[in-house]
């Protein structure tokens, strides 16, 4: 049996490991954080990718997890009112859509439990070194011992390990898109319900909106910048990053800046993109944010992920083993669908994608039914 070893259990890895179980290959998915990462703002299933999470069995599960917005304001940098919409939000566009809003955590969490019988999970470790070979693919591992793999999948996101080990440095494929952001989680202490509040100033912005009933809040912090340098590990620089950039604004950012210096699930970001001439070589493979990041400004990171995993395993299955076909067939299957998806962002520089144009994009690509 064809023996996978995917390296980050985001929503690339879990969904790829639950197709590859299916069609009958053996799949292990190892994480460098030592469980399920939380955190985060919340990310779309959109058009093609909500077949994907349906034929996984979830898509009750993901709708009853959606967020719940009513809708949402716009504020200038003192809190004054701009706009509002009970139509729209910017960060799911129409309300009454067909499309599900929800927190990342919630997916992975959902993914997680769909393949934890099935799919060997490792946490807390990450790949050292591969050295492929004719039959195989030899793996070291920063704790575990080495073990041999048939092949090897990177689903560890925009910084991956693996594109780095078998493709080379990041900066040859991530292109820095002017914008940095923060987000993290606190208590509901603006008492907003169901209700999204965006703000901008200056070179700064952000949003805030309830989650969890209501009860609390996350908020995403964001600031225009070159290109930075710090330590992706020490959230400590990062946080003191945000604050020092944020300093000077008035409304309610100086509460939620308090809150960020506290805050367990803190993340924080460049908004990039991943461009690459090739997502596989030899007996690896990349899928979701390590091949073709599209950023959030997109919102189609998430969708990207689900449909690259189901296209790989789809495309090994149909392969029978044969993964230089497979490859070849994965990579012009989504070609043409990244390429569309990245482009929201790339031609509407600065504003979110319009509607028309994200119709497209998220069904730009047509899925075979699953076998069995
Ligand atoms: C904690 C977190 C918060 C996020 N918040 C946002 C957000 O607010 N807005 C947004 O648009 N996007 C966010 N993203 C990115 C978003 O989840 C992805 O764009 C999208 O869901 C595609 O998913 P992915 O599985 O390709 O990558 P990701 O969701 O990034 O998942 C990658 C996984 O790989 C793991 N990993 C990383 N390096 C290694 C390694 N060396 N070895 C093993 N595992 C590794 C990570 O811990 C993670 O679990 C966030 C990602 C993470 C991890």
């Amino acid at each position: 049996m064809t023996t996978v070893l995917i390296s980050g259990a985001g929503v690339a890895g879990s969904t790829l490991g639950y197709w590859l179980h299916r069609h009958g290959l053996t799949p292990t998915v190892v994480e460098q954080a030592a469980a399920l990462r939380v955190g985060g703002q919340a990310i779309d299933v959109r058009g093609v990718a909500l077949k994907v999470v349906d034929w996984l069995g979830i898509l009750p599960k993901v709708r009853q997890a959606r967020t719940r917005m009513r809708g949402m304001s716009v504020v200038d940098g003192d809190g004054n009112e701009l706009m509002r919409s009970t139509e729209t939000a910017f960060s799911s566009g129409r309300l009454d859509s067909d499309d599900v809003e929800l927190l990342r955590e919630d997916l992975t969490q959902l993914l997680y439990e769909r393949t934890r019988s099935d799919v060997e999970y490792i946490f807390g470790d990450s790949i050292s070194t591969l050295t492929e070979d004719e039959n195989g693919v030899h793996v070291e591992f920063t704790h575990g011992h080495p073990r041999r793999f048939d092949l090897v999948v990177g689903a560890d996101g925009l910084h991956s390990q693996v594109r780095r080990l078998a493709f080379g440095p990041e900066e040859h494929y991530l292109h820095h898109l002017g914008t940095y952001l923060a987000v993290f989680g606190l208590d509901n202490i603006l008492d907003l319900d169901n209700w999204q509040v965006w703000f901008r100033d200056g070179t700064t912005g952000g949003v805030v909106y309830p989650v969890r009933d209501n009860t609390q809040l996350r908020v995403t912090l964001g600031f225009e910048s070159e290109p930075l340098e710090y330590d992706y590990r020490d959230t400590a620089w990062q946080r003191q990053i945000v604050a020092d950039k944020l300093a000077n604004l008035r409304w309610e950012i100086p509460r939620l800046l308090k809150a960020m210096a506290e805050a367990p699930d803190f993340y924080f970001d460049t908004m990039a993109q991943i461009r690459m001439d090739a997502w596989t070589t030899g007996r690896m493979a990349l899928i979701g944010d390590a091949g073709y990041c599209a950023s959030t400004l997109s919102g189609q990171g998430t969708s990207l992920a689900l449909v690259g995993a189901y296209v790989l395993a789809d495309a090994l299955r149909k392969a029978g083993g044969d993964h230089r076909t497979a490859f070849g067939c994965y990579v012009a299957r989504m070609r043409p669908f990244v390429e569309v998806n990245q482009a929201l962002v790339t031609a509407n520089a600065g504003g979110p994608p319009s509607e028309e144009s994200m119709t497209n994009a998220k069904n730009a690509i047509t899925l075979d039914t699953p076998s069995n």
